[in-house]
Order: structure tokens, then sequence, then C-alpha cells
């Protein structure tokens, strides 16, 4: 599929590009369009301590264009794709490298949540990484039974925290499946959020949860400036556009990279409709 053009091409409609350039070019448009950004360089598994360091001087790359190009934009990334598979050790040492650059840029380092196998060393290590410095965050996934015993950990070390639904499948005993199940956690925890002072993300397309976080931090005052919503490149544009327009910050994820397969049949999980459009793009 990766190699395939009319695949790539395809891609394009969740992936802002294959390359650096392409990236930025859309994260571009994207400050121009009153949004913030995360670029995330695509990758998942790395299978060796090259690969691994491949990706960490990827992201290097990335902090260094955005403070040479004034992008409004932080970085996303994902453990396994730093070598969690490999070694903890050897992982967290890629990603304080990281952490320490942002730092020295004034920017942030968010770590995306994989599946629940990861879940445990993914928190932990973030919290060893924020109890050193204030430039690494973290990401909650509302359909996990465990996560409101993770936010108040995370919350205890001043933790920033993206709060999305998650796209993983995982077995009954550990996460919600239930639509209306999903939903109630994630109010639950993003209220939990909002009260704690501290700046987080909620990330969602779904109207009716970013009608609850609006209603929530209009009850307890909180400014439109002390959280911000994301939401995923290609996805729902009308609704990113209408936050932007009543002034809410909006940040959108943009993906880069040749390894966008993975990405890509998560998007399509979430929604089959999407899988008619790339098969209708693809038959034509
Ligand atoms: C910025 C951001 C970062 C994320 N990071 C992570 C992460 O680190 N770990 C993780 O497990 N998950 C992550 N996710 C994915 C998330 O967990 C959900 O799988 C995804 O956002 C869909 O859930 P939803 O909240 O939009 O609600 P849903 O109830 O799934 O969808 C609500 C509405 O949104 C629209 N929509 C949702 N998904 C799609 C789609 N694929 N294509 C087209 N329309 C769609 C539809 O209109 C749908 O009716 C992230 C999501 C966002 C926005």
């Amino acid at each position: 599929m990766t190699s395939n053009p009319r695949a790539r091409r395809m891609s394009r409609r969740f992936v802002g590009g294959q390359s650096l350039d392409e990236a930025m070019a859309a994260a571009r448009t994207s400050n121009r369009l009153g949004k913030l950004v995360s670029l995330d360089y695509l990758g998942e598994h790395a299978g060796s301590v090259a690969e691994a360091q491949r990706a960490r001087d990827a992201y290097l790359a990335i902090y260094e264009r955005i403070a040479q190009e004034k992008i409004e934009a932080n970085v996303s990334c994902k453990l396994t794709q730093l070598g969690l598979d490999l070694s903890v050790e050897f992982c967290e040492g890629l990603v304080c490298s990281l952490v320490e650059r942002a730092a020295a840029c004034g920017n942030f380092l968010r770590v995306d949540m994989e599946g629940s196998v990861y879940t445990q060393r993914t928190i932990e290590l973030v919290k060893r990484v924020r109890a050193r410095s204030p430039a690494i965050g973290a990401v909650i996934q509302a359909y996990l039974h465990r996560s409101e015993q993770d936010v108040r950990d995370l919350l205890a070390y001043g933790c920033r925290i993206r709060l999305c639904k998650g796209a993983y499948d995982e077995p009954h005993e550990l996460a919600y499946h239930r639509k209306a199940d999903v939903d109630a956690s994630f109010v639950r925890l993003m209220n939990l959020l909002l009260e704690s002072g501290v700046y987080h993300g909620v990330a969602t397309h779904d109207p009716r949860m970013i009608a609850e976080t609006i209603r929530f931090a209009a009850a307890l005052r909180i400014p439109k400036d002390r959280f911000e919503f994301q939401m995923l490149y290609g996805i729902r544009e009308d609704l990113q556009r209408a936050l932007v327009r009543d002034g809410y910050r909006l940040r959108t994820y943009i993906p880069f990279g040749q390894d966008w397969f993975p990405y890509l049949v998560r998007r399509v999980a979430e929604r089959p409709a999407n899988l008619a459009f790339f098969l209708r793009h693809f038959v034509r």
C-alpha cells in the first residue's frame, strides 16, 4: 500500500505529506487558519536501536524547523517508535533528549498513548521525565477502566494531559465498549482535567463531548485560553473552523511520513465510511 502512488495520494486525506517540507506547509496553512498544530512523524514499533535513533533524529529536525520558521506547533510521538519494545531505559534516554531540545526551544513533547500493553510503561516513563521537566505531556484514553486513576497520578505531577476516547481494539476486561460508557467516562475525566487548573487538551470530534466541555468550562468560569481542543488533520474541518471562529484554542494533529498505513487503518476502523472513500477513489 505505502509504495503504491495512488494509495499514497489517497492517504493525503488524513496525512500531512510524506516529507517534513510537506508537513511544514500543512502546518503553515493551519496556522494561517488560526489553528495550533502538533506534528507527528509517523512510525511505531522500531525493530532496532538504529531505527529508534533515526526517529529521534527526525524529531530533533522537526523542533529545529518549527523554531526556524516560527510555526505555532508542538510535537507528538509514540514510545514504540522510540524503542519501547527494545528497552524502557533506552527509550527513556531518547525521550529525555527530545524533551531537553523541546525545553530549549520553548516547545513541548506529547507522548501519544498506544495499545494497553504499553499503558503502564508509558505512564511511568512520562511521570519520571515530568518530574525533571514540564516540557512533556501524556495522553489518556477514556475507554480504559484504569484512566481515572492514571489522571489522578499524572495530575499529582502537574502533568499536561490530552484526553481522547481511545483508538485501539481492547479486551472487555480493560475497556468500555459501549459508546454511552466511553462518552460518560470522557465527560468525567474532562471535568477532572478542567478543574485541575493545569492546561490540558480535549481531543475529540464528537459534537456532544465538545458541547459538554464548553458548558463545563463556562460553568466554572474557566477562560477559553486555559485549555485547548484538539482534532485530527482532515477530520471535521467544519467543527475545527467553528471552534476557531468562536475564540477557542484548536490544535490540529498533523501526521506525516512514509509509515502511514497503521495510522490510516485506525482512522478507517473508527469510521468504516472512510473505507468506502478509499475504495471509490482506488477503483476510479
Ligand atoms: C488530536 C488527537 C490525538 C489523538 N491521540 C490519540 C492517542 O494518542 N491514542 C489513542 O488511542 N487515540 C488517539 N486519538 C484518537 C481517539 O482516541 C479517537 O479514536 C478518535 O478521535 C475518534 O473519537 P472521537 O472522540 O472523535 O469520537 P467518535 O464518537 O468516534 O466520533 C465522533 C464523530 O467524529 C467524526 N469522526 C471520528 N473519527 C473519524 C474518522 N476516523 N474519520 C472521519 N470522521 C470521524 C465523525 O463525525 C463521528 O461521528 C486522538 C485523537 C485526536 C483528535
